[in-house]
Parts: C-alpha cells; sequence; structure tokens
C-alpha cells in the first residue's frame, strides 16, 4: 500500500486512532484527525496531535472533510455507517479500519482471536501458550497494544496473536489470519447491529479471507458459530466442552483433551487449571487448538494453563468480610457472560448489576437466578429494564451507585455467600470504562465499617 503524499482521514481519537495518526505521518502521508468529541474531552491526547502537526477537526464530522480524502481509517468506536462515512464511500473512498491497515505493512504471521466473550482471556491464554512453546510472541490488538505499533518492532517475532472485536471485522478488507478463532456468539451490541444474525455475520468477517493453508478454530457447541461456519476454504479445527464428540479439543470429565498431529490424544488435567467455570475451559481448549495450529507444544498449552491466573474483572476474587466472598466480573458487559459467572457459583449469591443497556434481552438471566441468586441489586440507565424482566424471579432492590449496592449487598449476604458484581451492561453511563467500574466496587468493599 503506497500511503506517501496520501491524504488521510482518522475517524476517532482512542488509542488506536492516535497509534495511526502517528504510523501516518511516519509513512509522510498529509493527516486530519476527526472526532464528534470537542477538545476538552480530548486533553490527553491533544498535545501530541500538536506535536505531529496534523489537521485536528473537532466536536463535528464535516461531510466535505471525508469526501476530499483519499483514504479513511475508522476507528473501532465509529460505526462504518454514519452519515459522513457513508457519503464518502458512495463517492468511491476507501474506508478501513485500524486492523486493516496495520495489515497491510505486518509481515508475520497473525493468529486472531474473536467472540462476543473470553477474547481478552483467550489471547492472553494463547500468547502465553506459544511463548512456553519457545516461540517469540507479541500479543494485542483490541485489547492492549493496537497492531499498528507492532509494524516497527517485527523482527524476530514468530507471532502476532490478536483479539479482534466485531467492530474491528466489520472494516476489514484482505485482514487475512494465518489462525482465527471464533469463540462464541451470542447477544451483544444489538444496539449497533440491525440484528443478531447481522451481528454474527460480523464475527465470520474472520475467516473470510482464509485459504487452504489456514486454520479456523471453531466451538462446535454454539449454534450460531455452526450456522455461520458451513463451508470455508481455512481447516477447521473444532472443540466442544459440552459434550464427547468427535472433535481436535473435548471435555471427558475432569480431563481436557486434545488432538495433537504428531502424538495423538493428549490429555490436559482440569484440576491443575486455576481459571475457574466451563467457559474458560473453551477459552483453554480454543487456544490450545490454536497454539498447536501454529506448531505449539503441549508442554507449552499445559505449562500456560497452569500459570494462567485470568485477567482482572473477570470473576475475579477480591476480598472476604465475615465469610462472604467479594468477587469482581465488571468486565461482564453482557447477559452470557453473567449467565457464565453464575453457573460458576453453586452457593448463594447476591448479584449486583446495571449500567448502560445494549439492547439485547435480560431472560436468559432467570434460570441461574432461580438456581443460585438470593437477591439482585440493580444501578444505573438500565436499572428498571433489568428488575422489570427478573423481578418474579428474584428479589430485586436499587442502588443510586456502587458505594450503596456494595452496602445493601454486604446487608444482605451472611456468611457462606458470594457478592457478585457482573453487570450485564457497559460501564458507560457511570464510568469512563469496566475497570473504572470494578476499580470503584473494590474502593467500595474497602469502605465498608463494621465487616
Ligand atoms: P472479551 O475480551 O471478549 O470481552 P474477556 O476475556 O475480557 O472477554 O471476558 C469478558 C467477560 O466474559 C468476563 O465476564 C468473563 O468472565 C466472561 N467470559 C470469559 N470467557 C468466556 C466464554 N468463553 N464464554 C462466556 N463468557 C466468558
Amino acid at each position: 500500500m503506497d500511503l506517501k503524499n496520501k491524504h488521510i482521514v482518522v475517524v476517532g481519537l482512542g488509542r488506536s486512532g492516535v497509534s495511526v495518526a502517528k504510523f501516518l505521518v511516519s509513512r509522510e502521508c498529509s493527516v486530519t484527525v476527526t472526532d464528534t468529541r470537542g477538545p476538552e474531552e480530548l486533553q490527553a491526547v491533544l498535545p501530541e496531535l500538536y506535536a505531529l502537526g496534523v489537521s485536528i477537526e473537532l466536536g463535528r464530522h464535516e461531510s466535505g472533510t471525508f469526501e476530499d480524502a483519499d483514504l479513511i481509517v475508522l476507528s473501532p468506536g465509529v460505526p462504518h455507517t454514519i452519515g459522513p462515512v457513508a457519503r464518502a464511500k458512495a463517492k468511491g473512498v476507501p474506508v478501513i479500519g485500524e486492523i486493516e491497515l496495520a495489515y497491510r505493512f505486518l509481515h508475520t504471521p497473525i493468529l486472531a482471536i474473536t467472540g462476543t466473550n473470553g477474547k481478552s482471556t483467550a489471547t492472553e491464554l494463547l500468547g502465553e501458550m506459544l511463548r512456553l512453546s519457545g516461540f517469540n510472541v507479541l500479543t494485542g490488538g483490541n485489547l492492549g497494544t493496537p497492531l499498528i505499533e507492532f509494524i516497527d518492532h517485527q523482527n524476530g517475532v514468530d507471532f502476532i496473536v490478536a483479539e479482534i472485536s466485531s467492530f474491528q471485522l466489520d472494516t476489514i478488507d484482505r485482514f487475512r489470519p494465518h489462525v482465527s478463532v471464533i469463540l462464541n456468539i451470542t447477544d451483544d451490541h444489538l444496539e449497533r447491529y440491525a440484528d443478531f444474525d447481522d451481528y454474527a455475520r460480523s464475527k465470520a468477517r474472520i475467516f473470510a479471507n482464509q485459504e487452504s493453508g489456514d486454520v479456523c478454530v471453531i466451538n462446535a457447541a454454539d449454534p450460531a458459530i455452526l450456522a455461520v461456519s458451513g463451508k470455508m476454504p481455512a481447516v477447521k479445527f473444532a472443540f466442544n466442552c459440552t459434550q464427547m464428540v468427535d472433535n481436535r479439543a473435548w471435555i471427558d470429565g475432569q480431563t481436557l483433551w486434545f488432538h495433537t498431529p504428531d502424538d495423538g490424544n493428549q490429555p490436559v488435567d482440569c484440576s491443575d487449571i486455576p481459571l475457574k467455570g466451563r467457559h474458560n475451559l473453551e477459552n483453554a481448549a480454543a487456544a490450545g487448538l490454536a497454539a498447536l495450529a501454529a506448531g505449539g507444544t503441549m508442554a507449552g498449552i499445559n505449562g500456560a494453563l497452569k500459570i494462567f491466573q485470568g485477567l482482572h474483572h473477570r470473576v475475579e476474587y477480591v476480598d472476604t468480610r465475615d465469610g462472604v466472598a467479594f468477587v469482581d466480573d465488571s468486565k461482564a458487559t453482557n447477559v452470557d457472560a453473567v449467565v457464565r459467572a453464575l453457573e460458576s457459583f453453586s452457593g448463594p449469591v447476591v448479584l449486583i448489576m446495571g449500567g448502560r443497556d445494549k439492547g439485547g434481552s435480560y431472560e436468559r438471566l432467570k434460570s441461574q437466578m432461580a438456581r443460585c441468586v438470593k437477591q439482585v441489586i440493580v444501578m444505573g440507565e438500565a436499572a428498571e429494564k433489568i428488575a422489570s424482566v427478573v423481578k418474579d424471579t428474584v428479589p430485586v432492590v436499587r442502588a443510586g451507585d456502587m458505594r450503596e449496592a456494595v452496602a445493601l449487598a454486604a446487608e444482605t449476604a451472611v456468611s457462606g455467600d458470594t457478592v457478585l458484581l457482573s453487570p450485564a451492561c457497559s460501564s458507560f453511563d457511570m464510568y469512563t470504562s469496566y475497570a473504572h467500574r470494578g476499580d470503584d466496587f473494590v474502593r467500595s468493599i474497602a469502605q465498608l465499617t463494621g465487616r
């Protein structure tokens, strides 16, 4: 891709947008960056952008800016359907995302992981499995370092392991990972997609450009994945953690089995895996198969599974007070993540939920709630919507903020119970991120008095 002297518009000034602007300037492009947020909200990145000498258009999107570009690079936070982008596209201006741009300059094989939930966990696991197999690996993408930042650091790197969201897949063109992984597809982001099928099709783009020498790892227990992954040129590596069927990885009792190319079927003892819950066995199976597809070893896979303790804010134990365990699952921003978190508890749970609604249904929570939840505490914009769905299944109370939610939970819980923050919603109604919300939960626990 020849970028020299091209005029390129970068839309959205999150971390990847700023990295793209820097990269383009280093490639001698003329760059305009634009964001609908105003300067007061972008104070943190403005000095860097001024120093780059790019044109800056904030607080609005001018159609002319988009239509005059040689290329538009969209950030994942900006829907590719917005008016100025659609109009520029109609006039023939190419529109891609950061992943596609990075791909054109990366010569290192990419292993790409998508799915509604588990992407970050599986990405970190896979990176560790390959490192312990003796490879030099970079991990990044949707979480951590944007791929564009890897372009000038590829020397001696064997693989790039990339977490890829559906928003990022919406703006690929030729992006072709050597190994792709789809962990699961369940309701999420329905505020941005026309419907569930539209969202599922977006996920399926991860293998759209793969060829016969490539591998696609799929969860064969997920009907939505089976529906979109019928025919593909890539070799399918399927795993199934719900029943013992003829797959490349499966669960039999307490053993996770992998079918390896050279040594037949190899066991991993699940009691050696510190990660909790069946969903994490799915992440382990998917990451293990991707590692095997890239030449990773069972020693590397076993080693990573033994040491990996999980990421912050994903069903993360915080503290025990008077026999009540507090667990932070702030990253559970959709219903399936909450269902999976609840599945991993047997005893009574006091559940704190709510935040910004994402357009899906909360109905699926009811059976797990009936099994193990003694009270739900709702907060944030979605409080009433959640309460109206679950109130006949479980007692519901409302809290104005996290501090009140934690105090109410602590009043209800008795020794042996778990207080779980697992919101099923995004955090943006009250917080800047899921991590900010999880930190507030942890702080509120520390502020509890008399426990
Ligand atoms: P992502 O990067 O896709 O958001 P994370 O690994 O950050 O995934 O986990 C997000 C949430 O989903 C957490 O609440 C976590 O416990 C839950 N989760 C992790 N893996 C899975 C899975 N395979 N299926 C369902 N939920 C999962």
